[in-house]
């Protein structure tokens, strides 16, 4: 985007913003890949040489599991130590300004809480990859002594209850979480402006909010580099950097 098409993207932005009493924002990939994590759909991501492994073939073979572990650990080493980009802190800055009322991510990456917000503010339909569970008893794991004895004995990490354990990740072919679709819903039910900002809107159940929203009477912007499929019946869509088209909003919740 040039300079003025970028000013006249923030002044539209900013007038939906102004018109809206209960904003929600729906972010998928893209608004992390300033923050140096990849997209899925990009040329070259990472992800295709470390793809992750599917529910059925984790569930299927240890030899599975541990070629799992190695892909993760290979792509957290990619992107360790990530922070929040310009696109996080606007949504931290509008929900915390009282504009924004919920956030539905599908990424995995644990950086919009890493900008300020709550649990309670932003609803992971996917999990979150920077801690894991026994698929048996639920019972939580952090990453670092579960890398540590891998790394000793090549096994693929099991829970006391003898249950496997895994990235706390919706894997594809994993069932979705309950709590995290309902509360989606409702998010998606009641706000009257939905920003889809950085996804493909290709993945099901979780590109069906933004329409969700729409349906029930919200107007949607979606902000993304690349087409989506909803470009035709959003209210305003805004093709270009995240970052840049969001970095005003950091600093101040309506820009008049
Ligand atoms: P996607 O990879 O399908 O699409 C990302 C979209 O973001 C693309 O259309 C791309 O054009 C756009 N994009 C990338 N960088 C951008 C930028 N700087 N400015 C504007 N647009 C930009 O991602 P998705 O729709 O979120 O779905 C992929 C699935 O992969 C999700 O289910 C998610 O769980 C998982 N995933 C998560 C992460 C993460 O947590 N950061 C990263 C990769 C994949």
């Amino acid at each position: 985007m040039k300079q003025d098409e970028l000013d006249e993207a923030h002044r539209r932005l900013a007038a939906f913003l102004a018109d809206s009493s209960s904003a929600a924002a729906f972010t998928g990939a893209g608004i992390s890949t300033e923050c140096g994590i990849p997209d899925f759909r990009s040329k070259d991501s990472a992800w295709h040489r470390h793809p992750p492994m599917p529910f059925e073939a984790f569930l299927a073979s240890e030899d599975n599991r541990i070629l799992a572990w190695e892909r993760k650990f290979a792509m957290d080493d990619s992107y360790a130590g990530a922070k929040p980009g310009r696109g996080h802190r606007a949504l931290s800055r509008l929900v915390s300004d009282g504009l924004m009322s919920g956030i539905i991510t599908q990424n995995i990456d644990g950086l919009h809480q890493a900008s300020g917000l709550s649990a309670e503010q932003v609803v992971e339909l996917h999990g979150n990859g920077t801690y894991a569970t026994c698929l048996a008893c639920g019972v939580r794991y952090e990453l670092e002594p579960i890398r540590r004895k891998f790394e000793a004995d090549g096994r693929a990490p099991t829970c006391l209850c003898g249950g496997a354990v895994k990235s706390a990740t919706i894997a594809f072919g994993q069932a979705m979480p309950v709590e995290a679709m309902r509360r989606a819903q409702r998010v998606a039910e009641n706000c009257d402006l939905m920003l889809a900002i950085g996804s493909s809107l290709v993945v099901y159940p979780a590109a069906g909010f933004p329409l969700i929203a729409k349906e029930n009477g919200a107007a949607l912007v979606i902000i993304n580099r690349d087409p989506t499929p909803f470009d035709d019946i959003a209210d305003l869509v805004l093709r270009g950097d995240i970052g840049a088209i969001l970095e005003p909003f950091e600093r101040a919740n309506r820009l008049n």
